[in-house]
């Protein structure tokens, strides 16, 4: 099962993911994780990519397809895989669709999470990330047991520097104008399923259970 799970900022893509990933047993690819390790590590891939991601800017196309590239070709992606986070912009989307006719495959879904701008800014400012493993909480939905803490780890959480109220402003309306017009591009395709957003966290996993098992 190859798929894609989509969404404005904040409408909880990667908890879901993540979930999602550990019941199917697939690799999970996030760009923006891969971007962040790539920085921590010091990669010249990664510099370049945190330049846009401080400025609330999506990172380029060259860029991103490139470490998309190197990714999906590593033998775990070869069956499964999740792709979160990537394509944001059309041009992302044909490069894709490039890629996996080159590797002779395809995405069988794309899961879009709906959630309305205010919802997505009250719980992009409430959102907390482990400095050590990347696992993100929300101070309302999905708390941390301990205060500051992570569950998974005991890393540290703290508020990533692009969910400040500018950027998450800026994100929303870059996602409005980039990113939305690949819903078009994959209803064309007759593979995009949406799933409300506007529900808790176990009710939104669920809905997009009951998709994926029927694919
Ligand atoms: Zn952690």
């Amino acid at each position: 099962m190859k798929i894609l799970v989509m969404g404005p900022p904040g409408a909880g893509k990667g908890s879901q993911s993540s979930k999602i990933v550990e019941k199917y047993k697939m690799p999970s690819i996030s760009t923006g994780q891969m971007f962040r390790d790539a920085f921590n590590a010091n990669e010249s891939i990664g510099i370049e990519a945190m330049k846009f991601i401080k400025e609330g800017d999506l990172v380029s196309d060259d860029i991103t397809n490139e470490i998309v590239r190197l990714r999906l070709t590593k033998k775990d992606a070869e069956t499964n895989f999740l792709l979160d986070g990537y394509p944001r912009t059309v041009t992302q989307a044909v490069a894709l669709d490039d890629l996996l006719e080159e590797m002779d495959t395809k995405l069988d879904a794309v899961i879009n999470i709906l959630s309305s701008h205010d919802v997505l800014f009250e719980r992009m400012e409430q959102r907390r990330v482990c400095k050590v493993c990347g696992a993100s909480y929300h101070l309302r939905f999905k708390k941390p047991v301990v205060d500051k803490v992570c569950d998974k780890c005991s890393g540290e959480l703290y508020q990533r520097q692009d969910d400040t109220h500018e950027s998450v402003k800026r994100r929303l309306e870059i996602y409005e104008t980039k990113t939305k017009p690949l819903l078009d591009y994959y209803s064309k395709q007759g593979i995009l399923y949406n799933v409300n957003g506007m529900q808790s966290f176990d009710a939104v996993y669920e809905d997009i259970i009951l998709v994926l098992d029927e694919i």
